[in-house]
């Protein structure tokens, strides 16, 4: 058992637990007559006591020869993994593996078998992700740290394996993969790696939108993004990733003293809740304040913004909920409530917000508040809160489609034909029954879209 330490008194081995799905699948390469070992990220996450995502292993076994050993798996021929299934989890099994010469700074030109687990591990990117734990066959399981994994991780330190500057040449994305690592476990990262960072930051031009947005996703749902945040900018690697955002650096914000634009920012994204549309709005949200600054203000930096976001986004080549989220926010996101707002008019904020946003909208602005120093309910937001989740109670009607009547409705009472002039009573009638939702029943707007339409044209003010 892993943690079991050692009848002579020498240091224990480190505790984890260790899912008795896995020691089966442990046991069962084994007694095949192979070396297997639980590797990377999941060891590393055991170790420090949190769940890990997901359990991968590794052998000397050849998928072939893992995909026998385990009828219900899958194999993945590109990488050598096989996927087994276990009690309703799926596991990764992958082959030893060395990397053969990187040309293009992202992938390897191919990838080769290893012959040992020290090959393997020599192959992986921090010294925490790179130990195992596990035996060949008949020995006695044991931890295979050559990289000294284990004390980076009582330091909490993220270190590469090797020589750094090399790693991050043959692989850019391991950069990025630093300060996401350090973000999601509250790691910081050594300074000989971080030197290497800032020496082979532009190398992450060559990586593809996709990649860059999975570990910025990951980076966005730690506790305190900002503890990967702050490296991702202080080494160069903002600058070439988003220099829309590396450009608030070092711009004036008259918000908290001796604080930049880029300080909020950080500060904001960690005040938002851990949900990745609202944590990637916090992180855009004043993307468009350099390029509007004028005479001391931000003119319609939210306008601007929210299509800068946008467009940031669309390189990422993320989806289209993401982006329409993150720019709707983005583009309402500086509305300025006042409690003389009469209910009316809270109703009209609501249509404006969205009513599947706008929750979403005050927890931004809440965060903002927080960035900008102040607490979070700043500007009577608990109130207008309180005010919007009784017009959502309420269930008001916010646009045409709610309303009693419809366009066919209209049709045949008003003996009106489909064009433009339909539209613009239905507006018209929603519009007064924001005003006064007790308008909303069939008969008194059928009367009153009577009373509005004279002579096949809409009068103003019909009852004034
Ligand atoms: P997460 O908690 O997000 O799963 P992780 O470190 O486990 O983080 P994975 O992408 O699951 O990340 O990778 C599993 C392991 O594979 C890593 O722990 C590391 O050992 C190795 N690895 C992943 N990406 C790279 C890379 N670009 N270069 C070298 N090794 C890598
Ligand atoms: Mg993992």
């Amino acid at each position: 058992m892993p943690g079991a330490g050692d009848a002579a008194g020498r240091s224990p081995e480190p505790v984890f637990s260790l899912p008795g799905a896995v020691l089966h699948l442990l046991d069962t390469l084994w007694k095949g007559g192979h070396a297997a070992y639980v590797v990377g990220g999941c060891l590393r996450d055991a170790l420090l006591g949190r769940e890990p995502a997901d359990w991968d292993l590794t052998t000397d076994a050849p998928p072939e020869r893992i995909a026998a050993l385990f009828p219900r798996s899958l194999y993945e021929n590109r990488f050598g993994t096989v996927v087994v299934r276990h009690d309703g989890a799926q596991y990764e099994i992958t082959a030893f593996r060395r990397d053969v010469s990187y040309s293009d700074f992202r992938h390897p030109d191919a990838v080769e078998f290893g012959e040992s687990i020290e090959e393997d591990l020599a192959r992986r990117d921090f010294t925490v992700n790179a130990m195992a734990w596990g035996a060949r066959p008949g020995e006695k399981p044991t931890f295979v740290d050559p990289h000294a994994g284990r004390e980076d991780l009582t330091l909490r330190l993220l270190r590469a394996v090797g020589d750094p500057d090399r790693r991050f040449e043959e692989d850019a994305l391991r950069m990025v993969r630093a300060v996401r690592l350090a973000a999601r476990l509250d790691f910081a990262i050594e300074p000989g790696t971080l030197a290497a960072i800032r020496r082979n930051a532009p190398l992450v031009a060559h990586l593809s939108g996709e990649r860059i947005l999975v570990e910025l996703t990951k980076l966005l749902a730690a506790e305190r993004p900002s503890v990967g945040l702050r490296p991702l900018a202080d080494s160069g690697l903002l600058a070439v990733l988003a220099p829309e955002l590396d450009r608030q650096r070092g711009l004036a914000q008259n918000k908290i003293e001796g604080e930049d634009l880029w300080d909020h920012t950080v500060r904001t994204v960690d005040a938002a809740a851990c949900e990745p549309i609202l944590r990637m709005a916090a992180l855009l949200h004043d993307i468009g304040k350099p390029d509007t600054l004028a005479d001391g203000h931000f003119h319609n930096h939210e306008v601007v913004g929210a299509q800068m976001a946008r467009a940031y986004l669309a390189q990422l080549h993320a989806g289209r909920e993401l982006q329409d989220g993150v720019s709707h926010l983005i583009a309402n996101h500086m509305f300025a409530y006042q409690p003389a707002w009469s209910d009316a008019a809270v109703r009209r904020f609501v249509r404006k917000a969205r009513p599947e946003w706008v929750r979403s909208l005050l927890a931004l602005r809440a965060a903002d508040n927080q960035g900008s120093g102040q607490p979070a309910d700043a500007g009577d937001l608990a109130e207008l809160s309180r005010r919007i989740e009784a017009e959502l109670a309420a269930k008001v009607v916010l646009d045409r489609n709610q309303l009693a009547v419809d366009g066919s409705d209209l049709i045949a009472e008003l003996n009106l034909s489909p064009g433009r002039l339909l539209g613009v009573l239905l507006d018209e009638l929603t519009e007064r029954v924001i005003v006064e939702p007790k308008l909303n029943e069939r008969a008194t707007l059928v009367q009153l879209a009577q009373e509005l339409i004279i002579d096949g044209r809409l009068v103003e003010n019909p009852r004034s």
